[in-house]
């Protein structure tokens, strides 16, 4: 528990520290804290039984009472996914920019439960109060519309939060990064900087989002045939763009992926989209002529159920993928999900098309400061101390020297669980928790082990044997009959398994007569997982059932 024992601001990252996604910080003064940002993660597809990493709620729980609003920087899901789970725990106001605001909105009408009671927009230069704290929103330009950095004025000092950011000057909206604001800050004094590292290892300036659009639209003008794009859902502004090249183009546009549609339908709500799309329908992609047509899609990362990937094994009802289609994937390829991208390439190969992605081709911008933006951050604010956030371990290292090579002499480099100290006197890191992250399965929330994840994970990769054992206490010595069924354990052939019965029985029958069932369940369990570990090398799950009958 936080200790409240002098004066200090405190700052604790529950998560996106040393990782990408899950982003969640906690900042407060006394007992007024608020939760910045509330992201999920995706979880890795060995990690059965989970779906999304959560930050760790028994902590935030632990915080109940001292903390006051939840504030959202944007709508990004490693940013906003969490706050069904935490809002419904901390049930304090959350404030959020129009469009993240309408994507909680719209994701609660699908769920059919109002979660979020008190949702607040906020927007640019608007000022939050929480105890000592005066939080304002300070527009920043990233992949997603309608993002800001938090300013946040304490009694240490001046303290800016970036969240997620990069500096594009021609911004699809026309509305840009903040320059003159964060100028402005920068002269006041900045007591610390807390900023984006997740293109800390990449030299230059971020391409612009119009750049993105327009190499889409150069190959879209170009194509002979039908052209597929896929993108991440939420960059809105880029599924306008292409639908403008695509119309200026001549050609008709339908959407496939229903999340687009969601965030389409967000922005919509949040008031930036006040003109119908002209749309086919997506029923109908197959009777227009393929020249005249652009479909945008989902499945950019090659998510088993989305449109492209569906495409590409022939499996979705209206998409199909026509020889001398030109598929752009215009997105990131994330590490992670390279194989199963490169695997739905080949497919769409396979099929005749043409694909193009962001080692190919320049179809692709990225949403996070690269070097040189992180430089011109540190440079417009002058702060006298900086963290590096959002980002692998290794990012936030080369932001942390970066921002040493800026003269900063206060650089830390700090991870999830460290508590830090702002006081008038410096800043440190007083306490270093272990954090238990939690998990969402379906319906279900809680800890790995509430989960029981590592068991799951374990029985599907060992399986599980049943047996069920009659114990027979004759007159000189024990009688038995054993049965046994398996599940999910590979190449068991009855034969073996009566072998297993048989010797199961005989272990059992060389028992002495006073033995008590504890004991043959601890024979049966040593018994089988010996005979898998010798015959295929496996430790499966054993549920062993022992009955002892009257002779
Ligand atoms: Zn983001």
């Amino acid at each position: 528990m936080m200790q409240t024992r002098k004066d200090a601001l405190r700052i604790l990252p529950l998560g996106g520290l040393g990782e990408i996604g899950m982003n969640l910080l906690l900042y407060g003064i006394d007992d007024h804290f608020f939760v910045c940002d509330c992201g999920v993660q995706f979880c890795d597809p060995w990690m059965v039984g989970a779906e999304h990493r959560l930050p760790d709620l028994d902590l935030l729980l632990e915080y109940k009472d001292l903390i006051r609003a939840i504030i959202l920087t944007h709508g990004h899901e490693d940013h906003i996914g969490a706050v069904q789970f935490v809002g419904s725990l901390l049930k304090v106001p959350v404030y959020a920019p129009p469009f993240a605001a309408e994507i909680i909105r719209l994701k609660e009408e699908e769920y059919g439960s109002h979660i979020v009671r008190d949702l607040l927009k906020t927007k640019d230069k608007d000022v939050v109060n929480i105890g000592k704290m005066q939080i304002r929103f300070l527009r920043v330009t990233h992949s997603i519309p309608d993002t800001f950095a938090l300013v946040i004025e304490t009694p240490f000092g001046t303290i800016v939060h970036t969240s997620d950011f990069k500096m594009d000057d021609d911004p699809y909206d026309g509305v840009g990064f903040d320059y003159d604001g964060f100028k402005k800050i920068g002269d006041k004094g900045v007591r610390l900087l807390l900023s984006d590292s997740t293109n800390a290892l990449v030299e230059g300036h971020t391409r612009t989002e119009k750049d993105a659009i327009e190499a889409v639209g150069h190959l879209i003008k170009e194509a002979k045939g039908r052209v597929l794009v896929s993108l991440f859902a939420s960059n809105v502004h880029r599924v306008l763009g292409i639908i403008e090249k695509a119309q200026a183009a001549q050609k008709r546009v339908a959407i496939v992926g229903k999340s687009i549609h969601l965030y389409l339908e967000a922005y919509r709500r949040a008031g930036y989209l006040t003109a119908p799309l002209d749309l086919v329908d997506e029923r109908r992609i197959e009777r227009l002529d393929d020249k005249e047509l652009v479909v945008i899609c989902t499945g950019s990362q090659a998510e088993p159920r989305s449109a492209l990937v569906r495409a590409s094994l022939q499996d979705h009802e209206n998409l199909r993928i026509h020889a001398d289609d030109t598929v752009i994937l215009s997105s990131r390829i994330i590490p992670g999900n390279e194989k199963a991208i490169f695997r739905m390439i080949n497919n769409l190969a396979r099929l005749g098309a043409r694909v193009f992605h962001e080692r190919v081709a320049q179809v692709h911008a990225s949403g996070h400061a690269c070097r040189d933006e992180e430089r011109q951050m540190i440079r417009l604010l002058r702060p006298k101390a900086f963290i590096p956030i959002h980002g692998e371990y290794a990012f936030m290292k080369a932001h942390h020297e970066l921002a040493s090579e800026e003269g900063i002499q206060d650089c830390f480099l700090v991870e999830n669980g460290h508590l830090i100290e702002v006081t008038k006197q410096g800043i440190e890191v007083v306490e270093r928790m272990t954090l238990n992250h939690h998990y969402v399965d379906g319906s279900l929330v809680g800890d790995a082990e509430e989960l029981r994840l590592d068991e799951r994970r374990k029985m599907g990769w060992h399986g599980v044997v049943a047996v069920w054992a009659f114990v027979q206490k004759k007159r000189k010595r024990l009688g038995a009959r054993c049965s046994i069924k398996t599940i999910g354990i590979p190449t068991v052939e009855k034969k073996m398994l009566d072998e297993l019965e048989m010797h199961l029985c005989d272990e059992i029958e060389d028992m002495p007569l006073s033995v008590q069932k504890k004991q043959v369940e601890e024979t049966i369990e040593g018994c089988i997982r010996g005979f898998f570990r010798r015959k295929i090398d496996k430790k499966p799950f054993v549920l062993s059932f022992v009955e002892f009958e009257e002779d």
